[in-house]
């Protein structure tokens, strides 16, 4: 297994190392391969990651990835979206599960769903014009792209022995009844019991009965906001795993950005980067990665946290006391 290692800049150079110490505990065969890409090297080298550096990623088998600052040029391609297309990871997954003790806007905890976003077409197809008094993008949706990604999230749903939630507006976006027709098809042949949802009504349901949902399938710009607006429901944005996957590659990275404001105070949450850890071992078919929900549960109960939940320890404490705790556990 070889897992191309990507800190980035800001809390990234914080949070991964703390990650890898928390991956390292586990005691499995990795070979790590570090790469400097993003902002830093950008103003070092004038480029934020070369070809080079996408062979290396090709070589592996999985990214772990912190976070990069954009890079403040008009030519800058950003290296996340060239590393997905690159890879072709057409899912992006973000299991949205309160920690215990920590509440969101919704005020509840009876939660633990998944959503599961189409990462490759939609309205990020990359198809526009933009002119002076007239700019379009193109939406597109595929049959084959709406296969892959409903196959996705059926195999969780049966996994879980849950429930699918196909969100979409195809009331009004015409494009959407191909994906709805395509996800309903599959749910059927995968034997998965399904429900759908407009996707305006879905963002009321989602925060004000999360605990409806199971395994949530929907476009790429869909899948992009409620995402987003669903770290809310678990409290913090140093919280927030997520996944990218196809069918040869993974990326993990956590969902919070490099946060420049509180960089290098050693402050930041790592748990969003250790729990994306716990996604690379449940990838890989670990069942020892359940440990590190315990492990959390452990701390949270000790207050061993960051300021941002209201404690006092460094990013490198949790870090330390994660990995502890597997050790012990083990
Ligand atoms: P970027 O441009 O790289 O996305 P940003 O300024 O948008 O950076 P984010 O990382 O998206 O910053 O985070 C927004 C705010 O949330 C930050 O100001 C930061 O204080 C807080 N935050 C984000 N991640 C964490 C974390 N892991 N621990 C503590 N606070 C965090
Ligand atoms: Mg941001």
């Amino acid at each position: 297994m070889r897992l191309a290692v990507i800190e980035g800049d800001g809390i990234g150079r914080e949070v991964i190392p703390a990650a890898v110490e928390v991956l390292d505990a586990f005691g499995l065969e990795f070979e790590k391969v570090p790469l400097e890409i993003g902002y830093a090297r950008w103003e070092r080298t004038g480029t934020a990651m070369s070809e080079e550096d996408m062979e290396i990623i090709k070589s592996c088998n999985a990214v772990l990835f912190g976070a990069v600052t954009t890079v403040p040029d008009p030519g800058y391609k950003s290296v996340l979206l060239t590393i997905r297309k690159e890879l072709d990871l057409y899912a992006n997954v973000r299991p949205v599960k309160p920690l215990s003790g920590v509440v969101g806007v919704s005020g509840r905890s009876d939660f633990d769903f998944i959503i599961v976003r189409e990462n490759t077409e939609g309205l990020y197809s990359g198809i526009e014009e933009i002119g002076h008094d007239l700019s379009w993008t193109k939406r597109v949706i595929t049959r084959k792209g709406s296969e892959r990604i409903s196959e996705y999230a059926c195999e969780l749903a049966k996994k879980r022995s849950g429930k699918l939630t196909i969100v979409h507006k195809s009331n009004v976006l015409k494009s959407d009844k191909l994906f709805l027709d395509v996800c309903r098809e599959t749910a059927s042949s995968y034997g998965v019991e399904y429900g759908d949802m407009l996707v305006d009504s879905m963002a009321y349901s989602l925060i004000m009965h999360p605990e409806k949902y199971d395994v949530v399938v929907t476009t790429n710009l869909f899948g992009d906001i409620l995402s987003d607006m669903c770290a809310a429901l678990v409290g913090s944005l140093g919280l927030v795993p997520s996944a990218n996957i196809g069918k040869k590659y993974a990326f993990f990275e956590p969902v919070h950005g490099s946060a420049p404001d509180i960089a290098g105070k050693g402050i930041s949450n790592p748990l969003a980067a250790i729990l994306c850890v716990k996604m690379l071992l449940e990838w890989m078919g670990k069942p020892e990665a359940r440990l590190i929900d315990a492990a959390i549960a452990d701390l949270l109960q000790k207050k061993i946290i960051t300021p941002d939940l209201g404690g006092r320890a460094s990013t490198a404490e949790v870090g330390n006391a994660v990995a502890k705790y597997i050790m012990q556990n083990l």
